[in-house]
């Protein structure tokens, strides 16, 4: 008899989440098979369950930052610093894969995650190709993807618990570009923005603040590095009244919108001050639109306003190494809520979607 793993799958939008079977894959040259032994739910795959991003190729196996270890590997594999990758080893991997580096995006716009060629685990690769998502007891990894080993001393849990919130929490305090002493604003206190107030803690922000509706989410803010927090309990103009309590009068340096509330995106450019920098990170999926202002809000203010896409190996292999470095002080093995098995991957799912959880941790092995 043929080996086969179970993985949870998305048949279709707004289906409920099954279970099936898969074949072992044969591995070609180059290709490794790792053994799953923890895999995330996000706020992503809550919007892909309701199909809110275009695109996906339906059934998917869900669950693109993972954890595993080497099962099997089919030839002489390396990682970036030449290490190599054998079996046994506990890695993870950027979810992004194919990213062509030979388009007009990757070469001469130097953007690498609008590459028309990029594939990304757990999102864009169908459930009819095999094992190419986090939700599965095992994970084919196609030649050529990135792998990075966890570090000596860095648990596997500290660093899924950051997971792909942190490496996109990476990207949009880089695009920020903070600078010691600097005020932040957090849009959104969900697992992008707990790692957002994390890092612009550790970039030296002076005041940063979280802003969310969630009175836990603001209360665990603080561990992560928050100076202060302002709830969406109070009326609009009083939270712009507190920003300004809290900026002498002018607004934030830098807001990061991580939230995926449109309204978000509007106050955002109220919160920030003249001549300052918003980034929208909070928007990967479709999740409606809002009324912007361009004259008072960004063309009079003198904003920069940038989107935030995606991440590239360079916030991958950092996000490693700073959960390796700061796991220690920075709980983010306590951000997420454990869930044992593929069988509790709907009651996770409901949890990250209810927000009873800011993420969830789905341990395999
Ligand atoms: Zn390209
Ligand atoms: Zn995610």
């Amino acid at each position: 008899m043929a080996k086969t793993y179970q993985a949870a799958v998305f048949p279709a939008p707004n289906v409920p989440v099954e279970i099936r079977e898969f074949p072992e894959p044969e591995l070609e040259p180059g290709a490794v098979l790792l053994r799953t032994m923890y895999s995330e739910v996000c706020g992503t795959d809550v919007h892909l369950h309701h199909g809110k991003l275009s695109g996906v190729p339906y059934p998917i196996i869900p669950g693109h930052v993972s954890v595993g270890a080497v099962a099997k590997a089919r030839g002489k594999i390396t990682t970036v610093e030449g290490n190599p990758v054998k079996e046994g080893d506990v890695v993870t991997f950027l979810d992004v894969h194919e990213t062509c580096y030979n388009c007009y995006y990757c070469l001469v716009a130097n953007q690498p995650t609008r590459c028309p060629h990029r594939k990304v685990y757990g999102i864009t690769y169908s459930a009819n190709d095999g094992l190419l998502g986090g939700w599965s007891e095992a994970i084919l990894m196609k030649p050529g993807v990135k792998m990075i080993h966890i570090p000596t001393g860095l648990a596997p849990e500290t660093f899924i618990g950051g997971g792909c919130g942190l490496v996109t929490a990476l990207h949009a305090v880089d695009m920020a570009r903070l600078q010691l002493g600097e005020s932040v604003g957090v849009m959104g206190a969900g697992p992008v923005g707990q790692s957002i107030l994390a890092l612009a803690s550790l970039s030296g922000a002076g005041e940063i603040v979280a802003v969310d509706a969630v009175a836990d989410r603001l209360a665990f803010a603080r561990t992560m590095g928050a100076t202060g927090t302002i709830s969406l309990d109070l009326a609009k103009k009083e939270r712009l009244s507190r920003v300004h309590e809290l900026t002498r009068g002018r607004g934030f340096d830098a807001v990061i919108e991580a939230s995926g509330s449109p309204a978000a995106v509007s106050e955002a450019l109220d919160f920030v001050r003249d001549g300052g920098r918003v980034i929208v990170c909070g928007h990967y999926t479709d999740n409606g639109s809002v009324e912007i202002h361009p004259h008072w809000q960004i063309n009079r203010k003198h904003v920069e306003l940038r989107g935030c896409w995606g991440s590239r190996f360079e916030h991958f292999d950092r996000a490693v190494a700073l959960a390796a470095r700061f796991g220690a002080t920075k709980p983010w093995s306590a951000m997420a809520s454990p869930y044992d098995g593929l069988s509790q991957v709907r009651s996770a799912l409901d949890a990250v979607e209810k927000r009873t959880a800011v993420k969830a941790v789905v341990h395999l092995a």
